[in-house]
């Protein structure tokens, strides 16, 4: 069990459309913290195994159970400055809650701090994507390449996340790791090599540090997108859509601690806690964990 101390005031802004939830170390104000947590519980446009609106409640519950104290990191996480929106108000309409994303990613970049979005499943990463600056290169954690122009009549469906984002950032500004399901017609796309696939055969061949290490050349900033279907079903089982031969747990830690302190924010998505026997939530959990204390870690050490 962990001890996460006390809590202070929970104010923001947005008050209007957030609920009073908070993941156990998040201690600060919105207007005193560095890290800013939120929930967005949405699934409307899965289209196999649902529940992923869940998420940012299983997630918060299974966090509880983390030690704030990162021993890896001999890092104590209440002395990161973490703050928790809660979760956004529920809507059944993806073109809002995407806009909803867009607004809420935009004032806390603004701000100078670090969002860490909950989903829903991957489609509401479209709305922070809207607002990476000229210098942020776009790492995704998936399995599927995401790149359908629109699915079952929608382009803003969670098949078509890295399509939306490439038509945003443009060419050579998006890698996404872990790929093992792509369509004939994703794959046959005139557009998909603007983007780097990095299938997940590869990293088991070349090993990640390979690929955080090309990511890591590039000039600028990156932000990092978590579909947890990229890591392994034996790791991480419940997601909407399932795909074997995945990163292992290991692999997406890797990723994160090594590319947290030039991240301006992370989201990770697609997990369904219908599906879990609490493995995929306190993973996810962990990977917040571990992004915070590497970010942190970094920091103080380069002041
Ligand atoms: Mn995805
Ligand atoms: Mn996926």
């Amino acid at each position: 069990m962990g001890n996460h101390g006390d809590a202070k005031d929970h104010a923001s802004e947005l008050k209007d459309i957030f609920s009073l939830k908070r993941i156990a170390d998040a201690k600060y104000s919105y207007e005193d913290s560095d890290y800013v947590i939120f929930g967005v519980p949405f699934d409307n446009t899965s289209s196999y195994r649902r529940g992923s609106k869940y998420a940012p409640d299983s997630i918060r519950s299974a966090y509880v159970n983390l030690e704030s104290f990162e021993f890896s990191y001999r890092f104590d996480l209440l002395r990161a400055r973490i703050s928790d929106l809660g979760d956004m108000e529920e809507s059944e309409d993806v073109e809002y809650v995407v806009d909803q994303v867009e607004r809420v990613t935009k004032m806390i970049f603004r701000d100078g701090k670090i969002p860490i979005m909950l989903g829903g499943e991957h489609s509401i990463t479209v709305g922070a994507v809207r607002n990476l600056p000229e210098d942020v290169h776009m790492v995704i954690v998936d399995a599927h390449s995401d790149f359908r122009d629109s699915y079952m009549g929608n382009k803003l469906n969670h098949a078509c996340v890295t399509k939306r984002a490439l038509e945003i950032l443009g060419p050579n500004r998006i890698t996404s790791i872990g790929t093992r399901s792509v369509s004939l017609e994703e794959y046959q796309d005139p557009d998909f090599d603007k983007v780097e696939f990095v299938p997940s055969f590869s990293v088991r061949e070349y090993g990640i540090d390979r690929f955080i290490n090309d990511i890591e050349r590039k000039p600028g900033r990156v932000y990092i997108s978590i579909d947890m279907d990229g890591i392994d079903p034996a790791y991480a089982p419940a997601v909407g859509t399932p795909e074997p031969f995945g990163l292992t747990d290991y692999e997406a830690r890797r990723l994160v601690e090594r590319l947290s302190y030039k991240a301006i924010g992370m989201d990770i998505n697609e997990f369904s806690p219908l599906y879990d026997n609490g493995n995929t939530s306190m993973l996810a959990g962990k990977l917040i964990q571990i992004f915070i204390a590497s970010r942190e870690k970094y920091r103080i050490e380069h002041i």
